[in-house]
């Protein structure tokens, strides 16, 4: 547990300017976080709304058999329609030929409703990462963006349409939260993914990425900081890789869409379950290659670290400091910084899976070299070993408040935390000419409709 005189306000050694977060508005005007009484508003369940008609992925094996039989179909077909689905990633009718033809369309029309309608799709210019936005069967719109590097395939999904911690950094969080997004559109998202890897539409990548230190990158997925291995020993570090269908799939899965995944976590779990569960049941995929991160729910931090799954676990911090997190993940103001950290330390003492620190580094907002100290003093006042923090330079926004560090700052921020005794690891940031930054795609398509 944390030693209280790790809580204790630091001392500011730096004379270099604090700005203060702000939401900047399309106009050019800006505000404070917007508030309710003195409060920052906070929406942790989102107006009632329909969900999309339920599918496959949004049931057990148990339940699939149970709903087939109510079709008058043996059980056994459960299995096959999983199959097609999480095996061979099809819902085409043409294509199952194993079923009654007389059957099939019914089957189709039963387990497999559309649930994701592809509207944009964005390339990077070299072709390794891919960003779509879907419309989902209300209208809501939702981003995933698929990502190539040298040992593995990460797919970013979004778990909510819009998201309700409103932190004003995040044009999602401008959004406001519209509804909690099913398992299954959830797992559609990965779905859809492999059939563009399977048609070949997602290149090489281009070699080494190299952060802005010059050093090589941790990647999106990579939330320890433990090194990845080569194709040929992957199941040594992550358990076996799903098993190939003649293609190339999802490797690893993040949770850095849109959306905070623990304020839909029954879902979210439910989703998780069927990346995990064995093919056919599911997509056979190793829970370390599964990350889930949050902004600091704690309620939601300790019962994912009673799970039976161990997936890997993240925190997005941004500022160790209760004065600037109160600002800028207004949700701090319900659980601390202190408890956040607690709550993710816990984590790694129940489950023994290192964890990752998140933190956005914002030019003269929270990338102050005392920040870092006060950060490694934080971590390490809870032991040594458990967490790897990954600073994530802003995507530069210029004449904003929230613009990305200067490479000579981050340095420093890296340095102090390093000499302190703390992995860290720049954090590759991609996407940077496609509307890399989550729900900005969303934002600028449902503001020309
Ligand atoms: S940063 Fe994450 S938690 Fe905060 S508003 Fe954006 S999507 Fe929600």
């Amino acid at each position: 547990m944390a030693e209280k005189s790790a809580t204790t306000a630091p001392q500011r050694t730096s004379s270099r300017k604090q700005v203060r977060p702000v939401v900047e508005h399309e106009d050019g005007s800006t505000s404070r976080t917007p508030t309710r009484g003195g409060r920052p508003l906070l929406d942790f369940r989102g107006p009632r709304v329909s969900q999309p008609p339920q599918h496959l992925a949004d049931m057990s094996m148990d339940e699939r058999v149970a709903a087939v039989k109510e079709m008058g179909l043996p059980g056994f077909r459960a299995k096959q329609l999983s199959t097609h689905y999480f095996v061979h990633c099809t819902t085409d009718p043409e294509r199952m030929t194993d079923l009654p033809k007389d059957r099939r369309g019914e089957l189709v029309e039963r387990f497999f409703p559309p649930l994701l309608t592809e509207v944009h799709r964005l390339r990077t210019g070299n072709g390794d990462t891919i960003k779509f936005l879907w419309r989902l069967f209300d209208g809501s719109l939702v981003e995933s963006v698929l990502m190539r590097y040298r040992n593995r395939i990460t797919l970013c999904v979004s778990s909510q349409c819009g998201c309700g911690m409103n932190c004003p950094f995040c044009a999602t969080g401008q959004q406001g939260l519209t509804r909690n997004m099913s398992a299954a559109e959830i797992v559609e998202q990965v779905v859809r993914a492999n059939q563009v890897i399977a048609a070949g539409e997602l290149a090489p990548t281009a070699g080494t990425d190299e952060n802005m230190l010059g050093e090589v990158a941790a990647e999106v997925g990579d939330e320890s900081g433990e090194a990845d291995a080569s194709p040929a020993d992957a199941s040594a570090v992550a358990g076996p890789a799903p098993a190939p269908v003649g293609a190339e799939r999802v490797t690893n899965i993040v949770f850095m869409g849109m959306g905070e995944p623990l304020a839909n976590y029954k879902r979210v779990m439910n989703a998780v379950r069927r990346f995990t569960e064995p093919q056919p049941a599911g997509l056979g995929m190793s829970a370390r290659r599964i990350t889930i991160s949050t902004v600091g729910l704690v309620p939601g931090i300790n019962k994912l670290a009673m799970e039976d799954i161990p997936v890997t676990f993240a925190l997005s911090l941004h500022a160790p400091d209760d004065g600037l997190r109160n600002e800028m993940i207004p949700v701090n103001t319900r659980w601390n910084a202190d408890e956040a950290i607690d709550a993710a330390y816990a984590y790694f003492e129940r489950t023994g899976r290192r964890v990752s620190i998140e933190y956005a580094l914002i030019k003269d907002m929270n990338d102050h070299a005392w920040r870092a100290a006060l950060l490694a003093k934080k971590l390490n006042a809870r032991g040594r070993g458990w967490v790897h923090v990954n600073p994530i330079p802003l995507n530069p926004t210029p004449g904003s408040v929230w613009t990305a560090s200067e490479p000579e700052v981050a340095g420093e921020f890296v340095r102090v935390l390093r000499d302190a005794g703390v992995p860290t690891t720049i954090r590759d940031t991609r996407g940077k000419d496609i509307d890399g930054a989550c729900g900005q795609l969303a934002t600028s398509v449902a503001e020309t409709e």
